[in-house]
């Protein structure tokens, strides 16, 4: 044997001695719902990913793939569950016909606000319900982003009264799309890249994106000028999944990072998507001002309110877990909106003329 080889050999078994952790290296691979350009939906798998590289120097690598690369928008979860990827980002809502109690760990309609939910996800119940519903599909699930309270979507007519739905043909997903189709709208899904040409040709009358920030640049304001606030996904959040055999193999230091990027990146793109939205909608009221901002009027909203009431009575009484956690939600919700008004809606209306 040469000298270089025993020194080199020799060098190997004292590293391997010393830090058997750290020279382990692990490669995963993350599968995200949307494209890898779809800022800022991609940015919570993308900045974890750098994270963990950087806090493990290198050694912890999670490769991320939008879905122009797996072709399985909405495949993400039976893809971790499966192993072919160790991680997924998407949202817990698209998983509903799986099962109905994931739609809570995204946005339902008349539900909480971001600061409200997060409250209740990790110092309420809310980590404790979404471990309980994802242990059956062998992955864990933790908060991924956040939109905030999102726009109520975009209208080619305006809807003057609830019979003004009646008939309209709509994209929105979740159960505020059973919330609509109650009131006679005709609830269709599309893909994200057909949802301008749809609109345009009328093919639908109306449809939901996420908010100023996302959606002007989708250009909907050219077809469709009556942008209505929200009430069906008021602080929608994104999800990250982990398979648990990949998870059980991570050595404890690189689960904490994980943990760590995760929850940091968690909070980085709801700060980036408002910031996005700051910037929109200062934009839109300069550059677009034939777009009409309205808010449902009352009746209209009461119908809905009353429609999402018959919803959850629906499911709740099924369902004993969608009861469970219903409850539990909207009890938190309850007294949590206590303080959001009196923190933020006296704050807000100080100064209001
Ligand atoms: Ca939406």
């Amino acid at each position: 044997m040469g000298s270089m080889k025993k020194f080199l050999l020799l060098g190997l078994t004292v590293s391997v001695l010393i830090s058997p952790l750290s020279a382990k290296k692990v490669k995963w691979r993350l599968a995200a719902t949307w494209p890898s350009t779809l800022t800022p939906l991609i940015t919570p798998p993308m900045k974890v990913a750098e994270m963990v590289k950087e806090m493990s120097k290198g050694k912890f690598i999670i490769k991320v793939q939008g879905k122009e690369k797996h072709k399985a928008p909405l495949g993400i979860l039976d893809m971790v569950k499966g192993g072919q990827y160790q991680m997924g980002h998407s949202s817990s809502y698209y998983w509903k016909g799986k099962d109905i109690n994931t739609v809570w760990f995204t946005s339902v309609p008349f539900g909480m606000t971001p600061s409200e939910q997060y409250a209740w996800f990790y110092y309420g119940n809310g980590m404790k319900y979404m471990k309980e519903v994802y242990d059956k599909f062998k992955v864990l699930s933790f908060p991924g982003g956040n939109t905030g309270n999102q726009m109520g979507g975009w209208f080619r007519k305006e809807i003057k009264s609830v019979a003004d739905l009646k008939g309209l043909k709509m994209r929105i997903p979740g159960l505020a799309g059973e919330v609509m189709a109650k009131l006679g709208v005709n609830v269709v899904n599309i893909p994200a890249g057909e949802l301008y040409t749809s609109l345009d040709r009328g093919a639908i009358d109306a449809l939901e994106w996420v908010g100023p920030g996302m959606d002007i640049k989708m250009g909907f304001h050219k077809v469709a000028p009556y942008y209505y606030t929200g009430w069906h996904e008021p602080g929608s959040e994104m999800q990250f999944l982990i398979n648990k055999r990949a998870w059980k193999k991570l050595p404890d230091n690189f689960k904490a990072m994980l943990v760590t990027a995760m929850k940091a990146a968690t909070f980085d793109m709801y700060i980036q998507n408002f910031a996005m939205s700051v910037d929109a909608w200062e934009k839109m009221k300069k550059e677009y001002p034939k777009i009409k901002v309205e808010t449902f009027p009352k009746p209209v909203i009461e119908a809905l309110k009353k429609a999402s009431d018959e919803v959850y009575a629906a499911y709740a009484k099924k369902n004993p877990k969608f009861k469970e956690i219903h409850d539990d939600y909207f009890s938190y919700m309850k007294k949590a909106r206590a303080w959001s008004q009196m923190m933020q809606g006296s704050y807000l209306n100080l100064l209001k003329k």
